[in-house]
Parts: C-alpha cells; structure tokens; sequence
C-alpha cells in the first residue's frame, strides 16, 4: 500500500500556569492511499491535537509540536514555514470540522466560498472555477448547483451546509481529507447520508480520509483501520473487523464491552468506563490507563509499556501483550 503521510514519535504540549501539558505523547501511525483510518477516543485523548498538527493549525504558543515527524512526500510538515502551509491546507489537505456553520463565511455567497480555494490553489480564471465549483457542488449531491452558488449558508439546511463544507474541502481534490467529527452536530438520518457521501466520493477521487471521532458507529461504518488513543497515546491500532473481533488492549475491550460485532456498533457511541482520564499535567511513569484497568500488575504503575506487533498491522500498548515484560509478572488475567 502507498503511504500517503507517516506520523512518527510526534509529542506536542501546551503551556499553562506552572507547567506543560503533554497532550500528544508519541503519535506514530501512517494513513495510506484510499484508505479511511479513524481515530477514536474520549475528548482529550489528543486525537483532535493529532489532527490540528498535520494542518499545522496547533496555536502557538501555548501549543508547540516538541518531538517528531509528519512526512507528507518528501516534506516533513512539523518544518514547514507558514508561507508554504497556506499552499498545502485546502489544497492538498482538506479538511471538516464539525460544525458547518463555525466553518462558513455567513456573509459570502457558498459559489465564492468554493471557488476561493480553486482560484487561488489552482490559479484558475473565474469562468473556469465556476464551472468547477458547480460540478463539485453535484458531486457532493446538492440539487440545482447553479443557482444554489448564489445564495448564503443560513439559506442551507445543517445536512446541506455540511455537504458545502465537504465542496469546499474537495474543491482542488486533495490527497488527504481531515475530518474532525464530521457528523457529530447533525441527526442520525442525515448523518448517515454524509458518511455515506464520503465513501463515494473517496471512491470516486481516490483521496485518503483520516476521520477524528468519539463514535464507535462512525468508525464501523467509514473506516479500514482504526487507532485508539488515550491519554496522548496511541494505545492500539489496526484493522477495523480485527480490533471489533478482537480487541486486545484492556481499554479498547472496555469501550468495545458492550459491543460485541459490527453491526451493533453503528448505533453505539463510546461506553464510559468507570474512573478518571489520566493527568497529563504531570502524567504517571507507567501504563496511563493503569488507575483504570482491571488487569493492572506493579509493572504498569512504574514502567511505560512500548508498542507490541500482535499480528500484521495490528499493534498494542500493553504489557500484556509484550513478550519482553519482566517474568516476575507473568499474564495472569484476574478471575471475572
Ligand atoms: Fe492495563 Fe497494564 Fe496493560 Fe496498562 S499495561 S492496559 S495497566 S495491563
Ligand atoms: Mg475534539
């Protein structure tokens, strides 16, 4: 499969009163070509800091990308001067973010919005982004696309601004589409109408869609691969049927406890799981889910656990799993 972007060992933290906090601890992951790779996980497990870095939008300061790599081709994005991020964001980046409304222009025609980004990422004539805007507006299933360029986002439906969003973050077909909850602040019917767009249209341009959720039904539905992150981490990555079948980290299994296939899971969002997200103010040395996890040993509470390959693409952060764990404490699971 082509690698489209490579994540490596990526850190970033946050300045705040009497210290930092370490919000993305060690990212590594790769998103390849065609393929939708979700990432789940509670709010503030850094997924959506994940996301902001590969647009290179981390607010800084008090944010700063302290450690690491996103390889994007031959360039390696935590480098690159803002003058070169306004050639890469909205044209070979595109991105959706939740709420359609936050992400328009209220006082631009939706025509101008869309054909902005092609007139100046694609230097094309007006003429010429009309008519591309027009045929991206049919693509993404908005009747009557000519005069509907004409009018205002308050004169959208929500499900109908979210499909302009989606024009406009296709406008110069980007090889990655960052989708930070895309659905989340619309109705279940017209939720499944987008998703389902992204899919076609995935198919049809062939662009890799990396999607942020805290929805285990957006991710059985869209995605190939998953990662799920917690605290900062990713705690465990690979195939969707595979990590739904068979979770291995103790806190996937909990979210996936009540979910026991596929289908159920597109009406599930993420079960709480009984304690407190970790403190990433001054995070624990060991296993940051251990204060949380039935299956906690010494080792957790003093030693960070390194990424174990269980099979082909499938990876875990867990002692459990680690063939090098210390012998003084063996995989003894407690009695349910
Ligand atoms: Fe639980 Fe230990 Fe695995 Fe952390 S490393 S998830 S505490 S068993
Ligand atoms: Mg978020």
């Amino acid at each position: 499969m082509a690698k489209v972007l490579h994540v490596e060992d990526l850190h970033v933290s946050f300045q705040v009163a009497g210290g930092e906090v370490q919000a993305v601890r060690g990212v590594t992951f790769t998103l390849n070509k065609r393929e939708t790779l979700a990432i789940v996980g509670e709010s503030g497990s850094g997924k959506s800091v994940t996301a902001l870095s590969i647009l290179g939008l981390i607010p800084s300061p008090p944010g700063r990308i302290k450690q690491g790599k996103i390889r994007f081709g031959e360039r390696d994005l935590t480098r690159l001067p803002e003058k070169e991020w306004y050639r890469i964001r909205g044209s070979e980046i595109g991105m959706i973010f939740q709420d359609p409304m936050t992400s328009l222009n209220p006082t631009m025609t939706i025509g101008k919005q869309i054909m902005e980004g092609i007139r100046w990422h694609r230097r094309a004539g007006w003429c010429e982004a009309f008519q591309k805007a027009v045929e991206i507006l049919k693509l993404v299933g908005i009747p009557h696309p000519e005069k509907r360029m004409k009018q205002y986002p308050h004169e959208f439906s929500g499900g109908m601004r979210q499909r302009v969003v989606i024009a406009i973050a296709l406008a110069c077909f980007p090889k990655i589409l960052i989708a930070d909850e895309p659905t989340t602040a619309l109705d279940v019917t017209i939720q499944a109408q987008i998703l389902d767009l992204m899919k076609e249209i995935q198919r049809q341009t062939g662009t890799s869609i990396l999607m942020i959720t805290h929805d285990l039904g957006v991710v059985a539905e869209t995605a190939d691969r998953v990662a799920v992150m917690y605290g900062g981490q990713i705690v465990e990555i690979g195939w969707v049927h595979e990590i739904f079948a068979s979770p291995r980290h103790p806190y996937t299994r909990g979210l996936m406890g009540s979910i026991p296939c596929l289908d159920k899971a597109k009406d599930q969002a993420l079960e709480p799981i009984p304690g407190s997200p970790p403190d990433l103010f001054l995070p624990p040395p060991g296993c940051l889910f251990a204060d949380r996890c039935p299956y906690a040993m010494n080792v957790c509470y003093e030693e960070m656990p390194e990424t174990t390959h269980v099979s082909g693409f499938h990876q875990v952060r867990c002692w459990l799993e680690d063939p090098e764990a210390p012998p003084v404490f063996p995989k003894i699971l407690p009695e349910k």
